[in-house]
């Protein structure tokens, strides 16, 4: 007779009337060695009993569209660590952390690692990828690196991490991944939203060009989505939270090393949650489509940094009031990748002249190359996404996506609840709209400045948002049907 059959006809047999358990104690106390073997065999098996049969085989398959697995099934595991150590300037006004949540569905896992960095690069995400992948055996597209963006941290402004604080993280991480999968324990989600706006539309348009400024006519995405999973005790596991604002709000008036508005929040969510007894457990940010979007007010310091945390951090309190339990159902994953067409290079005529003058300019040297080679120039832009169960979808992106990508993504997204996450496994450029790419060299800083000023030395052609929007629409459509 299989273990887990004989257990359950023990369990059957000897399950004692609650009145019986004094005795049952009592003779515990007398066990041996031997006796306790026996009793720990006893009681896994009859937890292995207790997982319904044909569950375990709808968990094999993992991919198995529309079950509705009992929420038991469902594991996660979370875990944080400090990673200040990889500061590239002395000062430090808050700890920059890495958290993970890994999330268990039958025979599939997936990790949720965010860290208060400025950007992770594509070469090295691929680094940190392979070494939690190494570290935990979790396929690597079911692993999401994402970068909060703060800009107190190396990863932005020509800011680096040293070799050696590369190597480093790239292990921690690691570490951190493996720690959280060791600590995966029955859970249940929960999703939810709430109203949230600490930050602006940064593009303000002034007689035909586009400034850096506040704009309060701009698209913002406002609101916070928020996942928690908890423990069958009710206990707090882990809540991812997301916003979209760059953390920007310390920047520029303080140079030391810190999260930005992501770590206050956090700090100020465990203190809100406290009273209530709720504050154990990992909070972790990640960042949705702030492209466009700048945190407010920007340079403005630690004292405003600290108060858009805690707008922020009130924001996520007032979600986790109203979070639903979901189904957990399968894990599954869809990526594309779209070659995005940019736009025309200047003609050969004038890059030659421009050449002529400066024959050190890269930029021209590059476009001359495009012009030369007849051929439209174009980019690659992947798009991933992660469904978990009938009705939660991760779409991540490496670009700074404008925050309409999001609404638009909100729109047409068939699941219910849909989370759109950017610097996710690398960063891109900036992904601005039709309407920003036809203002060509007016279009501000990351429609025109950005493009122009690296490679690709063009930015992306108008026709790109439309492709974008077909792209998400294929997707998602294919990752809810099963496909
Ligand atoms: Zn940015």
């Amino acid at each position: 007779m299989p273990l887990h059959r004989f257990a359950r006809h023990l369990t059957a047999r000897y399950r004692l009337p609650a009145g019986e358990w004094k005795d049952v104690m009592k003779s515990i106390r007398s066990f041996n060695a031997c006796h306790y073997i026996a009793a720990a065999v006893l009681v896994a098996g009859y937890f292995w009993a207790s997982v319904p049969v044909g569950l375990e085989s709808s968990a094999a398959g993992g991919e198995a569209a529309g079950s509705k697995p009992r929420a038991g099934q469902l594991k996660c595991g979370a875990a944080e660590t400090v990673i200040t150590r990889v500061k590239d300037r002395p000062e430090v006004y808050a700890d920059l952390y890495a958290r993970a949540m890994v999330l268990e569905q039958g025979p599939r896992r997936m990790a949720i690692v965010t860290a208060d960095m400025g950007t992770f690069s594509y070469a090295y995400s691929d680094v940190l990828v392979d070494a939690i992948h190494k570290a935990t055996g979790i396929e690597k597209q079911y692993i999401l690196t994402c970068a909060s963006q703060t800009h107190n941290a190396p990863g932005v402004d020509g800011r680096q991490m040293s070799a050696t604080s590369k190597t480093w993280l790239a292990g921690e991480m690691a570490r951190l991944v493996k720690r959280a999968s060791e600590n995966v324990r029955p859970a249940t989600l929960r999703v939810s939203r709430a109203p949230a706006q600490i930050g602006y539309n940064r593009r303000l348009l002034r007689n035909g060009q586009v400034h850096m400024a506040p704009n309060p006519e701009g698209a913002v995405v406002p609101w916070v989505d928020v996942l928690s999973a908890y423990d069958e005790e009710g206990k707090r596991i882990g809540t991812m939270f997301s916003h979209a604002a760059h953390p920007v709000i310390v920047h520029g008036s303080v140079d030391a090393t810190g999260p930005d508005f992501p770590g206050y929040a956090i700090e100020h969510l465990r203190k809100l949650l406290a009273p209530k007894g709720e504050a154990d457990g990992i909070f972790m940010f990640t960042q949705a489509c702030c492209g466009n979007i700048n945190g407010y007010p920007l340079r403005g310091g630690i004292a405003a940094c600290d108060a858009a945390g805690l707008s922020l951090a009130h924001s996520v309190t007032e979600a986790l009031d109203k979070e639903h339990e979901i189904s957990p159902g399968a894990v599954r994953s869809r990526s594309m990748t779209l070659s995005l067409p940019l736009q025309d290079p200047p003609s050969l005529k004038e890059c030659q002249e421009v050449l002529a003058r400066e024959p050190d300019n890269v930029r021209y040297q590059e476009l001359l190359r495009m012009a030369q080679s007849g051929k439209p120039p174009e980019l690659l832009f992947p798009m991933h996404a992660i469904a978990i169960g009938d009705d939660v979808c991760i779409l991540t992106f490496k670009g700074e996506m404008f925050a309409e990508y999001q609404l638009f993504a909100e729109k047409v997204s068939p699941f219910k609840h849909t989370f759109v996450l950017i610097h996710v496994n690398g960063i891109g450029p900036y992904v601005a709209t039709e309407k920003a790419y036809a203002l060509g060299n007016r279009g501000g800083y990351e429609a025109w400045g950005f493009m122009t000023s690296r490679p690709p030395y063009m930015p992306f052609h108008r026709d790109s948002e439309k492709m974008i929007h077909d792209g998400i629409v294929q997707l998602l459509g294919a990752l809810k049907r099963g496909e």
